[in-house]
């Protein structure tokens, strides 16, 4: 159990494991309008504020690792980005923006986010300023790894809180029915553009050094895996049949059937972003590669 000033007013706060998933690296800031940036799964993380005041919490997008205390602040303003809001409202639409019923996940799934639905009380939109008191965060849209993603953005110094652009060594995620690999690239395009001093990661905490070379080479690991998903797609293949290469998480812990899932679910969302560049075909359900692998280049 974490909480530790960072720099100004910033707080950083997890309550397990290095903030690794399913545990986090979630923010305080102390400032006039006392600010909570995502909750936990893990119902502990109230305990820090049994006299720590907390006026707003800001989701950065609906996951359960990051709005799974919302429900423990019932006379808090939570604010979260429209497209996101649903499924932190409901059971059924979290389930669905998973894609839970579509993908067969394992039957259990559910239980094992163990998740609360929220209540939300405001949005927030591309563009807009929270004004905080002393810090302004600005609102960026980084949609992908879930429609509604937003990252916060404290221009004046440079310090951008990147929810899951979280620059972890397995890359970008993209494991939800509802996730898009062309936006996800967009949103780390975009953050490579501001180009941050530090970045408040989700699951890595701060990070204050080559910034950008790190965002660039999170944002390459996606055209990995494209390539991969090429190579093995030489022959045709299943979807089921391509689940088996193990190309986005390259080994899978236990229990094995929560992998095959999410890692079906993710080769379909990446499968759609080929099938609209015209690299991959599919019929009679089996996609089979349009281009040699070889001679594929990131971004073609
Ligand atoms: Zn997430």
């Amino acid at each position: 159990m974490i909480f530790q000033h960072l720099f100004d007013n910033i707080h950083i706060i997890t309550t397990g494991n290095n903030g690794q998933f399913p545990y986090t690296y979630c923010f305080y800031i102390d400032d006039h309008i006392k600010t909570i940036i995502d909750t936990p799964l893990d119902a502990r993380f109230v305990d820090f504020f049994a006299d720590r005041p907390v006026d707003l919490i800001l989701n950065t997008h609906f996951h359960p690792d990051h709005s799974g205390c919302n429900y423990l602040f019932p006379q808090t303003t939570i604010r979260a980005h429209p497209q996101d809001i649903p499924a932190l409202q409901s059971h059924e639409i979290f389930a669905d923006f998973y894609g839970f019923k579509k993908f067969n996940a394992p039957p259990g799934i559910m239980s094992w986010f163990n998740w609360q639905p929220s209540h939300v009380s405001g949005t927030i939109a591309d563009g807009d300023i929270i004004d905080l008191g002393t810090i302004q965060l600005e609102v960026l849209h980084t949609p992908g790894h879930t429609p509604g993603h937003c990252c916060f953005y404290w221009r004046e110094k440079e310090v951008l809180f990147s929810g899951d652009i979280d620059l972890t060594a397995f890359g970008p995620w993209y494991g939800n029915d509802a996730s898009d690999v062309d936006q996800t690239i967009a949103s780390i395009e975009k953050v490579i553009e501001i180009n941050p001093k530090v970045i408040l990661s989700s699951h890595k905490g701060m990070i204050d050094t080559n910034v950008k070379k790190r965002l660039i080479k999170y944002l390459d690991r996606i055209y990995t895996s494209e390539k991969k998903i090429l190579q093995a797609l030489s022959n045709p293949l299943t979807l089921d049949e391509l689940t088996r290469h193990k190309i986005i998480y390259t080994r899978w812990g236990k229990p094995e059937s929560t992998f095959f899932f999410f890692e079906k679910v993710s080769l379909d969302v990446h499968l759609r972003r080929l099938l609209k560049l015209g690299l991959v075909k599919e019929s009679s359900d089996k996609y089979q590669s349009l281009v040699i692998a070889n001679d594929y280049r990131q971004g073609l």
